[in-house]
């Protein structure tokens, strides 16, 4: 092969390497670093960013990628890719001072731990010089990189390449038109049901025991992988070494079961990246709207399903004899799809959850144009949640301190929620045109055929085409709002 494209790989591969130390160091901050080790932790944590910088910005690979493409024709399609993209990452790396990088990664791991204080105290103030030291940072990053009178389509495009804020806008009105009304119908039918879970101390140990099968039976290796409990649950690292979290509640087993899941949908695509080639865009994902749209049809389309539960009720009725009894198998589906207006996104039912997204996205939209100052995010989060939700947080632990995103300075990460549910719902009409007995397969407990579908179309193919155009190519039709509307009306119609 040559010459000058293996040393572009082991450059490559090192720096993935450092990268991946990195990010075992932040999983291990959020699972078990001692409280007093915090300021240890944001020092260890700047000197590896600094390390990863110096290895993404080394000189040897702008030298070997100014020879490849010199004569780019020589290589394959593939590697064309790899270079494409790696070219990109060098530009996008090199602009980027490493003092720079430094700050933004001290500064994370300082503001992560004056976000757990805050949420617990339930006190914005002493938070919000933090989020405004983030949003500095990140409109600095953007002026370096070029793209200073658009900030925000620079924070979207750093998770989702292709996207912009102008075609979120775009996407997310048409599904808000479609969404309120459908939601008014099923919040009216809702509020004459029940709003009580009757589902109650359900202990940890058979809690976890539950997951850890389902998940293995979704087809997650916990040979390569792994799953730990953190106050926000998430996903770490590549497909040789996968860590999950979630977090257990003795009255919420569900919030557990399907967190898991929905990190299972996370680790199956990246275990499912060509393990050959994590270090390159071939072997590396296509944004965060492609992840979260496995993560989210797992959790929902696959797991929630009535097919799912024929298989796993009676397992799950063998744990939990005591605590479902009473429950028939028609209100344990009913409660796995229960429809009540929560302010907290992660707790949220998949018919509301759109709506915190679309608060969250207009929200920063206004903190990065200047029109929404970080002293008043609070209110204006209380106002959009009236709005939208229909419900006021009584307190900012239950408003703007839920997400752990802006501590990290991840702005513009929200929308990848919603767009991933919306490319999870094309996507499964995609599947189950292509097999429509697919349910069947889950009846069976066998997950299989789906899993193959999604490694054929989607996890195998990396980074060779952006979220938008994969999507395009798989479904034959550009994204649109209008799959999961019909998705939700079909599900939830059913129910309310
Ligand atoms: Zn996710």
């Amino acid at each position: 092969m040559n010459d000058a494209y293996l040393r572009l790989i082991e450059r490559l591969k090192h720096r993935h390497l450092i990268g991946s130390v990195q990010g075992l160091l932040g999983w291990d901050e959020q699972v078990n670093l001692p409280p007093q080790s915090a300021d240890f932790r944001a020092e260890q944590m700047a000197t590896i960013a600094g390390l990863e910088h110096a290895a993404a910005s080394d000189g040897r690979i702008g030298e070997a990628l100014a020879q490849l493409e010199a004569a780019i024709d020589d290589l394959d399609s593939d590697q064309q890719i790899v270079v494409r993209e790696a070219r990109k990452d060098f530009d996008r790396v090199t602009k980027l001072p490493a003092e720079f990088v430094e700050e933004k990664a001290r500064h994370s791991s300082a503001a992560y731990h004056a976000w757990t204080k805050a949420r617990t105290d339930r006190e914005f103030e002493p938070y919000a010089p933090f989020i405004a030291k983030h949003l500095e940072l990140a409109k600095r990053e953007a002026d370096y990189q070029g793209w200073g009178d658009r900030p925000y389509d620079y924070a979207i495009e750093l998770h989702d390449p292709g996207f912009s804020a102008e075609v979120i806008d775009g996407l997310f009105a048409e599904l808000k038109a479609g969404l309120i009304p459908l939601v008014q119908k099923i919040d009216a039918a809702a509020a004459a049901q029940s709003s009580q879970s009757p589902l109650r101390g359900f202990p940890v140990d058979a809690q976890r025991e539950f997951l850890e099968e389902v998940t293995a039976k979704l087809g997650f290796d916990y040979g390569r992988g792994r799953i730990d409990v953190s106050p926000h649950p998430f996903c770490e690292g590549s497909g040789t070494d996968v860590r999950m979290t979630t977090r257990f509640q003795e009255d919420e087993p569900l919030d557990s079961l399907f967190s898991s899941i929905h990190e299972t949908g996370h680790g199956l695509y990246e275990q499912g990246l060509p393990m050959a080639d994590h270090a390159t865009a071939l072997g590396q994902h296509a944004g965060m709207a492609m992840h979260e749209s496995q993560s989210r049809m797992w959790e929902n389309q696959v797991c929630r399903s009535r097919a799912f539960w024929q298989h796993f009720e009676p397992r799950f009725r063998e744990l939990f004899g005591g605590q479902v009894k009473g429950v028939s198998s028609d209100e344990l589906y009913r409660e796995i799809n229960a429809v009540r207006p929560t302010l907290i996104r992660v707790d949220s039912d998949e018919v509301h959850y759109n709506l915190h997204i679309i608060l969250r996205f207009e929200l920063e939209k206004k903190l990065f144009s200047g029109e929404l100052a970080v002293a008043d995010i609070p209110t204006a989060w209380n106002d959009g949640c009236e709005e939208l939700l229909g419900c006021r947080p009584q307190h900012d632990g239950e408003g703007v301190l839920q997400d752990v995103h802006w501590s990290g300075g991840a702005f513009g990460y929200f929308p990848s929620y919603c767009l991933g549910n919306m490319i999870a719902a094309q996507n499964w009409n995609a599947v189950r045109q292509e097999m429509p007995d697919l349910e069947g397969d889950f009846a069976k407990g066998e997950f299989g055929r789906l899993l193959e579908w999604l490694r054929r179309n989607v996890h195998q193919q990396g980074k060779r085409l952006s979220a938008l155009d994969r999507v395009e190519v798989v479904t034959k039709a550009p994204l649109s709002p209008q799959p999961l509307l019909t998705y939700l009306a079909e599900r939830y119609g059913s129910l309310y």
